[in-house]
């Protein structure tokens, strides 16, 4: 159902007038941005309408994606793709005297994520849509997404994102589907007809509403769902003529406590913070998404028995690893299954995705905690783990003494991940690196006893947000030299391969580059006033601030080679200008302080005369979606350098290389397999292995100390941090010192400091030879297919789903 340009102009001014009681002439940019949401959202409505009903038909089986994070970004400029209503607009709002880029970005990014993890949410999303897939999200909508970051004198300082400000156009209210969830109060037993049964008291009621976005494919007839839940209080348990005036601050205190749990999105990336409203999130989420799957299930009138043959309920991370004993406790409780059946029904229909093997990160609840808070959720976790334990015992005999290892309950903690594990059918891992990881180091005993539970699937982007969106200009000329197809099917992006020595095409890449490049330093000029050579080499690190990401040893390299040109001036060296962007969560200390370091050094740098028209280095202030999009198609070189064995998978060098970046990366992963596809000579990789890595862990033979004695430039560049050279200070990066001598350097920055500034090196030859980059940047692009996540969903769909395409017809 596509539209013309001049009926699109006609209903645009309609309902300009009835919503805003606004002429075109007197319009402003947010109520033009609001009223074409308005006229795609009505488009996207009837294929919205027409997939539920072929989905509530059919008997093909359907995903539910359960994550805590949904990263989206903006979605007008998708939704005008997939609705093929993109020129038609365009060419409207222009005519109409408006600016469509100043449109576009009126939309607010509902930063509803963290990072990688939520940001996969929201491409897996696109992809099941794109394939016609039924798959749909289920999540929480918070109040306020992640922080909003601002610089202030080079520190961060966070402010609230209240994203909901001016209304979200593209969700619905959907007051009918309301669930309640409980909290606290008491579990009573009692024996009705032989069966015992489990009765909850003066438990808290929350109002589970859910607000519900549609997730249109590209260019195809599906429209799923993703339900976000948000939680409001019941004005039922007040007492509008109570007696007691109390009873009136009561109920406020009661409201406000309940809205509390929808309020705001943990900031913590990679980190575990045992908060009692953390733990109520996760299971606000998990109850209520699981009700509203069951009751629409049972619409169906079908046996509960065939719930695995028709659902499957994915869980990213373990953070909503409660469904398994929710699940437990709506078939045993509420539908009068025996525990076999529910057991059966549970596991089968349970998938769990592990992201992380740093201890830092796993969650563990306490038992009090989840006690007191989930009493019955409590009980059925205790019984689980009874009954695996004694599992363990009987058969395998050969993990015995491991049993408290594995214990879902230990030391007065609930193990999330061991629940996740023995509660589905199906573990898998990000990259290959990080599930061999899995199987033979973090869940070895797991792995042992359920070899076959373990799979990988490395992660993917969204090929249609990261290259055809955000970099229009390269799309349109692979689709001059290969076709369309690429749109559809990443795969034939390989056919760019062939032209990556052709003189022609290299010198259109390179324009195109060189164009994307001019735009980024003009908004740089623009918003930081800082004049950066849009001809240098752009050297990109963007991704959440973490020690294991080690932006700190990317900042070292920039001070070393800013010794250098202090020492010789007239060193001959290809000008780069290094760009940052990151969030650090706001309780993150040392991350807050490379923060300020990363600023103290361009402070420095960007104001010597010596080093003008050599380097420049900046960091934009507040990561989101819609700056990576700005910032990825401008990339030269890719900066993905963690310590090897932490980054599970990330997905930021996915999105750079398929712009046409090269790799400047440990052997981390999916880094890992960037090499293996585009093999040595298209890639630089440096620094310890994984296994390298793991084993100075296991014996403790690293010591950061010998590295800073014996070598001159790290002394140098450490020294400076206690003296006052970037700032007037000495004690301001005290702590990064500290952390890199006397806690001998957790990320082993020190130990990979002299390989990578020998990659650098080679990155700078090769980035000399214009024609050789741009064979290897063509070599990475028509390689980039792979990490399409239409590839990723296609694994996840045969492999663990077992789902197949529905197509919607019109
Ligand atoms: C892709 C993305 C990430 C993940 O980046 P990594 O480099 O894989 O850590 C984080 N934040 C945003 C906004 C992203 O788009």
């Amino acid at each position: 159902m596509t539209m013309d340009k001049a009926t699109f102009t006609r209903k645009f001014c309609d309902r300009l007038l009835l919503v805003f009681g606004k002429k075109v002439d007197n319009a402003t940019p947010l109520e033009v941005f609001q009223t074409v949401g308005l006229l795609i959202r009505d488009i996207l409505k009837h294929k919205w309408k027409k997939t539920e009903d072929m989905y509530q038909q059919s008997k093909e089986r359907q995903v539910y994606y359960f994550s805590m994070e949904f990263l989206l970004g903006r979605l007008l400029y998708s939704n005008l793709l997939n609705t093929e209503m993109y020129d038609v607009c365009k060419e409207s709002i222009a005519e109409m005297g408006f600016n469509f880029e100043e449109i576009l970005s009126q939309e607010h990014d509902p930063g509803l994520g963290n990072g990688g993890l939520g940001r996969l949410a929201a491409c897996f999303l696109d992809s099941l849509a794109s394939l016609e897939l039924p798959g749909h999200g289920c999540g929480i909508r918070y109040k306020y997404g992640l922080f909003q970051q601002k610089m202030v004198d080079g520190y961060q300082v966070e402010l609230p994102d209240y994203w909901l400000e001016e209304g979200y156009v593209w969700e619905t209210k959907r007051l009918d589907k309301t669930v309640e969830v409980r909290f606290g109060g008491e579990v009573k037993t009692s024996v009705e007809n032989g069966r015992l049964s489990f009765h909850h008291h003066n438990y808290e009621r929350v109002l589970a509403i859910p607000y519900d976005i549609p997730i249109a494919g590209y260019q195809n007839n599906t429209v799923n769902t993703l339900r976000l839940w948000s939680a409001e209080s019941t004005s039922n348990d007040f007492h509008f003529h109570s007696s007691d005036r109390n009873d009136y601050y009561h109920y406020l205190d009661y409201k406000q406590s309940v809205e509390q749990i929808s309020e705001f999105l943990y900031p913590d990336d990679s980190y575990f913070e045992g908060k009692l409203l953390r733990l109520k999130q996760q299971y606000f989420l998990v109850s209520a998404g699981l009700q509203s799957i069951l009751r629409h299930f049972k619409e169906r009138n079908q046996q509960l028995s065939l719930i695995p043959d028709r659902i499957c309920i994915q869980i990213n991370d373990t953070h909503p690893s409660l469904v398994v004993p929710e699940l437990m406790r709506l078939l045993l409780d509420e539908e009068n299954l025996s525990w076999e059946e529910a057991w059966t029904i549970t596991t089968k229909s349970v998938a769990y995705t592990n992201h992380t093997t740093m201890s830092e990160a796993l969650e563990k609840w306490p038992v009090h905690m989840m006690k007191s808070l989930l009493p019955r959720i409590y009980m059925i976790i205790e019984e689980i783990n009874e009954r695996f334990c004694q599992q363990l015992w009987h058969d395998f005999p050969q993990l015995r003494d491991q049993i408290s290892d594995m214990a879902i309950i230990s030391f007065e903690q609930v193990h999330m991940a061991h629940l996740a594990i023995v509660g589905s059918s199906s573990v898998n891992g990000v990259a290959k690196l990080h599930t061999e990881i899995l199987k033979k180091s973090v869940m070895k005993p797991f792995y042992t006893a359920f070899p076959k539970r373990f799979t990988n699937k490395t992660n993917g982007i969204s090929h249609r947000r990261w290259l055809l969106s955000a970099n229009p200009n390269l799309a349109d000329l692979i689709s001059n030299i290969i076709g369309k197809g690429w749109i559809k099917e990443p795969k034939e992006l390989i056919g760019l391969l062939k032209y990556a020595n052709d003189a022609s095409v290299q010198e259109q890449i390179a324009k195109v580059k060189q164009e994307n490049k001019t735009k980024l330093a003009n908004f740089i000029q623009e918003h930081y006033h800082l004049t950066i050579d849009a001809h240098s080499m752009f050297d990109v690190h963007i991704k959440r601030l973490h020690g294991y990401k080690r932006q700190l040893l990317n900042t070292f390299h920039i001070l070393h080679l800013y010794q250098v040109i202090r020492a010789h001036p007239h060193v001959d060296m290809a000008p780069r200008t290094f760009i940052f962007a990151a969030k650090a969560a706001p309780s993150y200390h040392f991350a807050k302080k490379v923060i300020k370091l990363i600023n103290a050094t361009a402070n420095k740098i960007n104001q010597d005369p010596i080093a003008r028209d050599k380097l420049k280095v900046i960091f934009l202030e507040n990561y989101n979606v819609s700056l990576a999009e700005k910032i990825i198609p401008a990339a030269d070189v890719s900066e993905q350098i963690s310590t090897a064995s932490k980054e599970a998978s990330g997905t930021g060098n996915m999105k750079l290389m398929m712009n046409g970046a090269l790799t400047l990366g440990t052997l981390d992963g999916a880094n890992v397999e960037i090499k293996e596809m585009v093999g040595p000579d298209n890639i630089f990789t440096f620094g310890l292995t994984a296994d390298e890595v793991l084993a100075f862990q296991e014996r403790g033979a690293y010591r950061s100390r010998d590295i800073y004695n014996g070598d001159q430039r790290i002394r140098t560049l450490l020294d400076q941090l206690v003296h006052p050279f970037l700032t007037n200070d000495d004690v301001e990066f005290k702590d990064i010192y500290y952390n890199l001598l006397y806690n001998n350097d957790e990320y082993f920055v020190l130990k990979d400091f002299d390989s990578y500034l020998e990659a650098h090196e080679l990155v700078e030859q090769a980035y000399r030879n214009n024609q050789d980059w741009l064979k290897k940047s063509i070599t990475n692009i028509a390689h980039s297919g792979k990490f399409s996540s239409d590839r990723t969903i296609s694994d996840y769909a045969s492999e663990i789903w077992n789902i197949h395409p529905i197509s919607i017809q019109e």
